[in-house]
C-alpha cells in the first residue's frame, strides 16, 4: 500500500517524524514520505501514523 502526504493539509507537526522516523521524514518544515519508502503502507505504526495525523494529511492507499 502507498502512502503519501498531501501538502495542501499537512502543517508540520512532526508527529509522523516522531512516530515512524524510518518512514517520514521534514522536508522544508512539512512532513514528507522517504524517497523509496512510499511503498510501506502495510506497517501498522504508519497507520496509527495515518490516523493520529492532526490534519489528517496521511493518505495510505
Ligand atoms: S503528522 Fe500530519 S500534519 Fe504532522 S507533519 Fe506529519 S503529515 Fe504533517
Amino acid at each position: 500500500m502507498k502512502i503519501s502526504v498531501d501538502p495542501e493539509r499537512c502543517y508540520g507537526s512532526g508527529e509522523c517524524v516522531y512516530r515512524v522516523p524510518s518512514v517520514f521524514t521534514e522536508a522544508d518544515g512539512f512532513g514528507a514520505v522517504i524517497p523509496g519508502r512510499e511503498d510501506a503502507g502495510d506497517d501498522p505504526r504508519v497507520r496509527e501514523a495515518a490516523e493520529r495525523c492532526p490534519s489528517q494529511a496521511i493518505v495510505v492507499r
